[in-house]
């Protein structure tokens, strides 16, 4: 067995516990604090493959930390494989080639000068890592589909501390389980995509005070029949949420001219109540938000509800949804459109299954004074019976690390396929923290 002596040594990158001094920086991550046993910050891909082989040998669960933007970093105890220094982002013609540990904003930025662009999310410190492989729904999804569809290629690091070239020619199972499985068969050290030209987006923020049932049904019929380059989203959120300002709003992206637009958003645009906040073409990296990182002074609210990925939003859902809103102050309704090149890739062509849903909603209550026992009870029941008219559940925007949850991500057959490929390429489980899919 190595001991830590023995990893460091052979290690380009550092390695710490909790006796060296950048321990308290190293174990912070975007969305909370760690307290792993080890910390690894490979400086390459032959350091990936020293730490995996470390902590398999080691019986240590790997912690794969990309942009840190998930939950996973909070389990306790293990081995942290801190992907920050793997950022290198190269671009040939439309392939672009990028580190595991880079963020969505790095690459609007490297690409935005070139006339390209890749559907990610909405959020600039967001990792490339835990988004492309749990999915990826930004603003692009209803434009060019999921981030996992323009993924292309990766280079693995696998369990047993090989370095493998996959795309669809030379390990289409394993290509097939990247796009949407998670990081459940190795350590992702550079994703290869194909981009998109996207010279610029017209960038649309409305505040919404009037009736929001006639605005949640005017913007699902704008969007049943809007050509694809249309992807909106409608939030509302109350004042102890963090991501976004108190009330309602609607935000949408448009592919195309401001003129054209207006006259596709017009029948929400001529309600009461609606302000324009903006209306411009701008670049994609102006259009990806940031939240601040976690702060251990100020930990954010829990939060009981979930999402849903339905296959129709109709006039009772949209009811049932405000009503669960209106009836819980701390409570935040948030729904994005799907549809367009989301569905046009088969259910069985990739990981992620649920491509006949054309909305993603999110619903639930901040925990705290609003929220005794029995209110949670009737939140948690009240959204469960509206999720229930869902086709599948998000596994990216859950925040809880319960392993369990990984059955209940994908259909039957999906996880069936998902644990043959996990046999073949991590039959140890060495990569569990994440929705787990177990091997076969
Ligand atoms: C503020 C905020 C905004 C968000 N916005 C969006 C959005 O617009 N759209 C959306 O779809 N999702 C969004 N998410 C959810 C986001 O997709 C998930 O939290 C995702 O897991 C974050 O990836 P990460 O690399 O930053 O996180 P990490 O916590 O670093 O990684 C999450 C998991 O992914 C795996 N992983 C990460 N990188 C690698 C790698 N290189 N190789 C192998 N495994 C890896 C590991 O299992 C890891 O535990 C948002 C989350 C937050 C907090």
């Amino acid at each position: 067995m190595t001991t830590l002596d023995d990893l460091r040594a052979g290690l380009a990158g550092a390695v710490l516990t909790a006796a060296d001094p950048e321990w308290d920086d190293a174990r912070l991550f975007h969305s909370g604090i760690g307290e792993p046993e080890v910390i690894v910050r490979p400086a390459g891909v032959d350091d990936v493959r020293a730490a995996v082989a470390h902590a398999a040998r080691a019986g240590l669960p790997v912690t794969v930390r990309g942009g840190g933007h998930s939950a996973w970093g909070s389990v306790p105890g293990g081995l942290t494989i801190d992907l920050g220094a793997l950022r290198d982002i190269a671009v040939d013609g439309t392939r672009v080639r990028v580190g595991g540990g880079a963020t969505w904003g790095e690459v609007a930025a490297a690409l935005a000068p070139r006339g390209l662009g890749i559907s990610s999310g909405d959020t600039a410190s967001v990792g490339v890592g835990g988004l492309t492989l749990g999915g990826g729904i930004g603003w692009m999804v209803r434009a060019w589909g999921l981030a996992a569809d323009q993924l292309v290629g990766a280079q693995l690091v696998t369990s047993a501390g090989d370095v493998v070239e996959v795309s669809d020619d030379s390990a289409p199972e394993l290509m097939w389980a990247l796009r949407g499985g998670g990081g459940n068969f190795g350590v992702v050290t550079r994703f290869d995509f194909e981009a998109h030209r996207l010279p610029g987006v017209v960038w649309i923020e409305l505040t919404l005070s009037g009736d929001a049932r006639q605005t949640l049904r005017a913007m699902r019929d704008i969007l049943r029949d809007a050509p694809r380059e249309l992807t909106v989203t409608y939030m509302d959120v109350p004042p102890m949420d963090p991501s976004a300002p108190p009330g309602a709003s609607l935000t949408a992206c448009w592919l195309g001219d401001e003129q054209a637009a207006r006259q596709l958003l017009a029948p929400v645009l001529s309600l009461p109540g609606v302000t324009e906040m903006a209306f411009q073409t701008v670049s994609y990296p102006e259009i990806l938000g940031d939240m601040p990182p976690f702060d251990p002074e100020r930990p954010a609210p829990g939060f009981v509800g979930g999402n849903s990925l339905m296959p129709e939003l109709g006039d009772d859902t949209i009811d049932r949804l405000t009503a669960f809103r209106e009836a819980q102050p701390a409570s935040v309704l948030f729904l994005r459109s799907l549809g367009g090149a989301y569905g046009d890739v088969a259910s069985d062509a990739t990981a992620f299954a649920a491509r006949e849903a054309t909305w993603f909603v999110m619903a639930g209550a901040f925990e705290g004074p609003h929220v005794d026992d029995a209110e949670r009870a009737r939140v948690a029941a009240d959204w469960a019976a509206i999720a229930r008219e869902g086709v599948g559940v998000y596994g990216n925007f859950l925040n809880s690390t319960d392993p369990a949850l990984a059955a209940t991500l994908y259909p039957a057959t999906t996880m069936a396929r998902l644990e043959r490929v996990k046999r073949a390429w991590d039959p140890e489980n060495v990569f569990r923290r994440n929705h787990n899919v177990r091997p076969a």
